[in-house]
Parts: structure tokens; C-alpha cells; sequence
């Protein structure tokens, strides 16, 4: 007899809504995840709650109270002096709301007897997994399974010319963390981590410039909400600038001097801190995929069917490590449907309802194609628009130049 039902290999949304729903089904599962705190304690959750979702939205929350107070409250005649970012509280608070998160997913670990295995995992063949702890005195252990859900996330892509250091060059990690605000941020890449993490120190006062490759603005959205976005957060005070091309990154002792093209030409642009968003890979090079025999894509992601099956039997892989959006909803719905299926229910997962939203201000909510995708595919459709200039509510809060 295996040792587990179900071993799930890590513990962000995908990997934790699946060992907790394989649970609930009356299965034995264990997860195993590697990630630790910055107290060096184990912190289930993923990079979502960690390093993700959770404490970027802390943070826009934040800036987006600061920004209001500073140029909105005066017309409420609220009168508040000048204002001021204590950028230390305002990372406490952003922690507390991790750790209270991140517990809570322990917690719900302990309600159902999960089994956490609190290390670095390795598929073996025959469906036996190694684990290794980083606590030297405890030995690594292998554990048999009768199924596998392969759930290891994704990491930031570094450029080869702008390698991340942690303080002034740095991923999203690091935006999340600085201890001051930047008088001068700069952001490779316009995806939507960009400009979250744009939008908090922009709003928090940081000069901000976007560097975006691409010549059209979130090219993926309908593009009458890409332009008004632009427009906004231009308005915010976030210079972004489109079809600019890379040429070379100079890190001096206080300034990185970036050169970059576009269609006016060579520039240059000094920054204090530089932002690199430029995409995230799957967490798949060291987890002995291969050597199992999974087949990896030429970007690393593992080859899955449209139910997560793997080419292997019993073998399953969710959410950033598989094609599809790199979001945490996508990984959970995932990991929920994996678990159903294990445990012989028929769960089916609609790729093309799968919202996005982007938490600049105001928020932008996507689903399923835009119009230019439609318009590309030859379907036919109708299109509405409501203007919030005709909302009474959008009036009161004083919110009317969206739709
Ligand atoms: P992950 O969350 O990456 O979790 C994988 C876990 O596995 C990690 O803890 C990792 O340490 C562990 N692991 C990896 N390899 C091993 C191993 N060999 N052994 C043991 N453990 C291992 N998505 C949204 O939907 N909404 C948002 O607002 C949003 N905001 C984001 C903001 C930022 C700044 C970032 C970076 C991402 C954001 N995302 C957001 C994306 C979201 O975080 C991911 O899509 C989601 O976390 C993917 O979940 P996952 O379970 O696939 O993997």
C-alpha cells in the first residue's frame, strides 16, 4: 500500500486548494512545499499569498488611501495637512495581512490532517516522490504515492543584460519590499505586474517610467480599455512609453542609466530602482520532470491534457507550471477539478471564463475574448458600453471618467 493517496508537489493555490479538496473527498494526500517566511518558518500559500496577489493588493491598498487623501479628500473638505507615507508601517501592515493569510491555510492543513512535508520535493519513477529538508538533522525521506499533482509555480524571468541584485535591480519580490519610496522607478515590461507594483510607488510618489516593448498597450485587452487606462495612469503620473526596445543597462554607484529605442529614437533614462517584469518561467527545471519522463515545452512548461493529465498515469500538473493564464484562480480551479477527478467525480473546468483583473485604479475586470479577438476570429457580436458619466452612484464617488 502507498504511503499517500494523492502527494501534491507545492503549496501556492494550486497545490493547497488540491490537497485540502482531495481531503474533503475522503483521500489521504500530503503536500509537500518548500517556502519559508522571512523569519525562515514555513509558509504554505505559495508565491499568491507570500509574494503575489496578497501583498501587492496590501500595497495598492495602501497607496491608493495615500493618493486620495492627497489630491481627493480637499474636495470632500477634508482637510488633512500635508501627508505623509510611513513606508515602514505600511510593510508591517502588508506583512500582518500575509501571515494571517499563510496561517490560515496551516490551520486549514491541521483541520484536515493533511500531511506537510516541509521541504524540497523530487519525482522519482514509480510514482515515489524524494523529499529533502532544509533542516540538516532531519534525513531526506521518499514516499510512495498513488498519485502525483505536480503544482511548482513560477518564478521571475531575470534579462541577461539587467540581472537582478536585490535592492536596486530588482523583481517583483523586491518591489514589494522596498524600505523607501524611489524618487525615480523604473519598470521593464507593461503586463499587469508592472503596473500594479507601478501604480503603488507612483502613487506613493516615485517619477515612474514603463518601458513597454510591445507598440500597442496591454495588447492582449479590448483596446478601448487599454487607451483609457493609458490615459489614466498617465494622469496618475506614470510615464509610459511604447515600442521601446533595450539596448544596454549601466548600474553606477547611485543611478542605473538605462539606453533604450523607439520610434523618436535613441534615449537615455536614470533611475534609482529598476523594476523587471518581464514575464515569469515555470518552476520545472529541478524537480526531476524529465527524468521521470514528462515532457517540458521549449519555455519549460509540462505538457498537459485539457483535464491536467500528464502523458504519465496518475500523473497531474496545475496551474503556473501548465499552459493557460498565470493566475491563482486558474491554478485552484485546477487543482479542485484534479482532486474531483481523482477521486473519480467528472469536474470540468470553461478555460474561456476564466476573469483577469488588473488592480490599477479604477480596477479592470476581463472575460473571455475582447472585441479585436473576436473581431480577428470572424465572430459576429454585438458590443455595449455604459458610461459611468451617466451613473448616479459613479457621481457620488466621484469616479466618472470610466465606462
Ligand atoms: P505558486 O503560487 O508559485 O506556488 C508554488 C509553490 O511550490 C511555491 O511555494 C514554491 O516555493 C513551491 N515549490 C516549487 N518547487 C518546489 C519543490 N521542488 N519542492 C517543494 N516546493 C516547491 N494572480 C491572480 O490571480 N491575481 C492577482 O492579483 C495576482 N497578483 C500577482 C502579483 C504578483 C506580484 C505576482 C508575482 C503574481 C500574481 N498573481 C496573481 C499570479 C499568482 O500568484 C500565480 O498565478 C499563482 O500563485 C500560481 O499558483 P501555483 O499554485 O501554480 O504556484
Amino acid at each position: 500500500m502507498a504511503d499517500f493517496d494523492v502527494i501534491v508537489l507545492g503549496g501556492g493555490p494550486g497545490g493547497y486548494v488540491a490537497a485540502i479538496r482531495c481531503a474533503r473527498l475522503g483521500l489521504k494526500p500530503a503536500c509537500i512545499d518548500d517556502r519559508v517566511n522571512e523569519q525562515g518558518k514555513p509558509s504554505l500559500g505559495g508565491v499568491c499569498l507570500n509574494i503575489g496577489c496578497i501583498p501587492s493588493k496590501a500595497l495598492l491598498d495602501t497607496s491608493h488611501h495615500f493618493y486620495r487623501a492627497q489630491h481627493e479628500f480637499s474636495a470632500h473638505g477634508i482637510q488633512t495637512g500635508s501627508v505623509e507615507i510611513d513606508v515602514a508601517t505600511m510593510q508591517q501592515r502588508k506583512q500582518q495581512v500575509v501571515q494571517t493569510l499563510t496561517g490560515g491555510i496551516a490551520m486549514l492543513f491541521v483541520k484536515h490532517k493533511i500531511t506537510h512535508l516541509k521541504g524540497r520535493g523530487t519525482l522519482l519513477v514509480d510514482r515515489r516522490v524524494r523529499v529533502a529538508y532544509p533542516d540538516q538533522s532531519q534525513n531526506a525521506e521518499e514516499f510512495s504515492t498513488e498519485h502525483i499533482i505536480i503544482a511548482t509555480g513560477s518564478s521571475p524571468v531575470a534579462l541577461a543584460d539587467v540581472p537582478f541584485d536585490g535592492k536596486r535591480i530588482v523583481d517583483s519580490t523586491g518591489a514589494l519590499d522596498f524600505d523607501a519610496v524611489p524618487k525615480r522607478l523604473g519598470i521593464i515590461g507593461g503586463g499587469v505586474i508592472g503596473l500594479e507594483l507601478g501604480s503603488v510607488w507612483s502613487r506613493l510618489g516615485a517619477k515612474t517610467t514603463m518601458l513597454v516593448r510591445g507598440e500597442k498597450f496591454l495588447a492582449s485587452a479590448d483596446q478601448q480599455v487599454a487607451r483609457a487606462v493609458q490615459k489614466d495612469l498617465g494622469d496618475e503620473g506614470m510615464d509610459i512609453r511604447l515600442g521601446a526596445r533595450l539596448m544596454a543597462a549601466k548600474k553606477g554607484a547611485k543611478l542605473i542609466t538605462l539606453s533604450y529605442t523607439d520610434a523618436d529614437g535613441e534615449h537615455k533614462l536614470q533611475v534609482d530602482r529598476l523594476l523587471v517584469a518581464a514575464g515569469r518561467r515555470p518552476n520545472t527545471a529541478n524537480i526531476g520532470a524529465e527524468a521521470i519522463g514528462l515532457k517540458l515545452d521549449a519555455r519549460g512548461f509540462i505538457d498537459v491534457d485539457a483535464e491536467c493529465r500528464t502523458p504519465l498515469p496518475n500523473v497531474y500538473a496545475i496551474g503556473d507550471v501548465v499552459r493557460g493564464p498565470m493566475l491563482a484562480h486558474k491554478a485552484s480551479e485546477e487543482g479542485a477539478a484534479v482532486a474531483e477527478r481523482i477521486a473519480g467525480q467528472q469536474p470540468e473546468v470553461n478555460f474561456n471564463t476564466i476573469p483577469f483583473v488588473i488592480y490599477t485604479w479604477p480596477e479592470i475586470a476581463l472575460v473571455g475574448r475582447s472585441s479585436e479577438q473576436l473581431q480577428a476570429d470572424g465572430v459576429e457580436f454585438n458590443s455595449g458600453v455604459f458610461p459611468f458619466l451617466a451613473s448616479g452612484r459613479a457621481h457620488a464617488a466621484g469616479d466618472i471618467n470610466w465606462f
